[in-house]
């Protein structure tokens, strides 16, 4: 039975056509990675790449920053402000009644009317019970969960496809037979990425123009 293999992420569906986008100029984007689960090392560095390769075929250019971790003593993050081209993933558990693998294994935080978010969540135990089902590493289901999570952010929506990491339902025969290219967004979701990332970028340089032109027209009254 169909239903029987098709697991949860999140909300409504739409088709898009799975059409990989190879581009020779990747838009630069930093993950922010505050882990509050405890992936192992190893798990973490195949969920890294399994993400870093999706996005890049989406043409965008991960850059990973581990800033919190069980496992680690150091951090790749400075006590730095959240830039536009960052976006933060929480890795946490989330409370599980039994060890099927239904359920949801993450979200976002989007605002639809802005067209964008920043923050997401993804449950470090939903994906080791579904890697379980699956037969393949929690690392690889990890990756994929913050993929999609991730195209809600740049993507500014809640919108699910049929096809690829955007998919409101996953199957575990895909899963299972662990094709990387199976899971690459579609040319259209590509594009809507690197235009949500560039409209991060705008909004964020005309909000410091509208502040420094604030701060010149300001009437010095001490005089
Ligand atoms: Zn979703």
């Amino acid at each position: 039975m169909r239903t029987a293999l098709l697991f949860s992420l999140g909300l409504c569906t739409a088709l898009s056509n799975v059409v990989s986008a190879e581009r020779e100029i990747h838009q630069p984007l930093t993950i922010r990675v505050y882990d509050r689960f405890g992936i192992s090392r190893g798990q973490l560095d195949t969920a890294r790449s399994t993400t870093r390769e999706i996005l890049r075929k989406a043409g965008l250019e991960p850059t990973w920053r581990t800033c919190s971790s069980i496992e680690r003593s150091s951090f790749d993050c400075e006590e730095t402000p959240v830039q536009p081209s960052e976006l933060i993933v929480r890795i946490v558990a989330t409370p599980i009644v039994s060890d099927s693998p239904n359920g949801p294994l993450g979200y976002s935080q989007v605002d639809t009317q802005a067209r964008m978010g920043t923050l997401a969540t993804v449950f470090g135990n939903r994906a080791e019970i579904l890697a379980k089902a699956a037969g393949i590493e929690s690392g690889s289901v990890l990756g994929l969960a913050i993929v999609h999570e991730l195209g809600h952010l740049l993507m500014g929506n809640t919108l699910h496809s049929g096809q690829g990491p955007m998919q409101r339902e996953w199957s575990l025969v895909a899963l299972n037979r662990n094709l990387i290219a199976e899971w690459f967004f579609s040319r259209l979701e590509g594009e809507q990425m690197r235009r949500g990332l560039a409209a991060r970028l705008q909004t964020a340089a005309q909000m410091l123009v509208t502040l420094t032109h604030s701060a010149d027209t300001v009437v010095d009254t001490s005089k």
